[in-house]
């Protein structure tokens, strides 16, 4: 298979339409076989339920070369998982998980060609996404709906290494409290497009959301969970019901026990305890960047700044993102089950 001719190393992180997508239909109360199709574009009646109603949902994963040539994605049936619950809670028929398995591989097989080489920093960003197609006037779920997986070679999300970010405590809410932020829903994006362009007006990279009910507690930014590091060295999770369940975060946590031999902590994290300055180092994490260090967190003018500082990443989240890259790429050896090859 010959790779397409694109400098890899160049690439940013943005759409560039590959030759193959899967589509899946579901009608009559079942989801078709499905099919891999070189047409990116979707055609729908104009009342359909996505378009009024927003009924969608969507996952995000990687494919790599690893250092000796394969190519892996990195547990795509916790993808596969999330999405079932995800459409189960947006009334969409859920996609059997493991056709989502096979699906993500057989489009990450046709489309090899644009998955970037090992060492060039790029991989090939994998969406998969599902959507009420016919038409809803009333207001109730779809009867049909679309299952897609496109794919996207993207360049690393931070050009010339993780620097560490500024952001900020938001005054709006993601997610209420019984409401969809543990979901994968477009809904909980499309209401936080404001929150972001408004943080970026004023300089910062990201918004830090609090839980709605107190406004004390630290729950997480518009894609991406918190981990904080505390003076002894362990890793401290902030837990609540209405924080996405990142694959990052879940397998970062994995890693800490497991591997580095770290103590983690899950538990509620107060606003109040970052600015004491309980916490030496912080961190978002997801499938884009792995792990972005954050700098500092200004709240309302009062700005805290971690001890790992503006210049780099801390050391225990140095270690954590280095051990996780490295099962990523095959430099070090995987837990039973996270990496899932390609036979291309
Ligand atoms: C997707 C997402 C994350 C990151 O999850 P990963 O599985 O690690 O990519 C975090 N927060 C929100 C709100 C998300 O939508």
């Amino acid at each position: 298979m010959e790779k397409k001719n694109i400098d890899w190393s160049n690439l940013t992180f943005a759409y560039r339409q590959t030759d193959y997508r899967y589509v899946s239909n579901y009608k009559d109360g079942k989801w078709d076989d499905g099919e891999l199709t070189t047409d990116a574009t979707v055609v729908l009646n104009e009342c359909a339920g996505v378009l009024q109603y927003s009924q969608s949902c969507f996952e995000g994963l990687k494919a790599y070369t690893t250092e000796d040539g394969r190519i892996v994605c990195f547990r795509p049936d916790l993808n596969a998982e999330r999405m079932y619950n995800s459409a189960l809670r947006l009334e969409m028929p859920p996609f059997p998980k493991d056709r989502f398995v096979e699906a993500v591989k057989a489009v990450v097989k046709a489309d090899a060609a644009w998955v970037p080489p090992y060492g060039s920093g790029a991989t090939l960003y994998i969406r998969p996404y599902m959507f009420g197609s016919n038409a809803v006037i009333g207001v109730k779920p779809a009867d049909e709906y679309q299952f897609r997986i496109l794919t996207t070679p993207v360049g690393p999300y931070f050009k010339g290494g993780a620097k560490p970010v500024a952001v900020k405590i938001s005054d709006f809410d993601r997610a209420a409290p019984h409401g969809t932020g543990h979901i994968k829903a477009g809904l909980n994006y499309a209401m936080s497009l404001h929150a972001i362009v408004t943080a970026h007006k004023e300089g910062f990279n990201e918004n830090i959301y609090l839980d709605p009910a107190t406004r004390t507690k630290i729950e997480e930014t518009g894609g991406a969970n918190i981990i904080f590091v505390d003076a002894d060295g362990n890793l401290v999770v902030p837990k609540s019901a209405s924080i996405l369940p990142s694959i990052t975060r879940r397998s970062l946590v994995y890693i800490a026990q497991n591997i580095l031999g770290l103590k983690v902590d899950e538990r509620e994290v107060l606003l109040s305890e970052v600015e004491e300055g309980k916490f030496r180092e912080c961190g978002l994490c997801g499938t884009a960047a792995v792990i972005s260090p954050v700098g500092q967190i200004n709240d309302h003018g009062k700005v805290f700044e971690f001890a790992s500082g503006m210049e780099e990443m801390g050391p225990v989240l140095k270690k954590l993102y280095d051990t996780l890259t490295g099962i990523q790429m095959g430099r070090l050896e995987a837990p039973e089950g996270w990496i899932c090859e390609i036979n291309v």
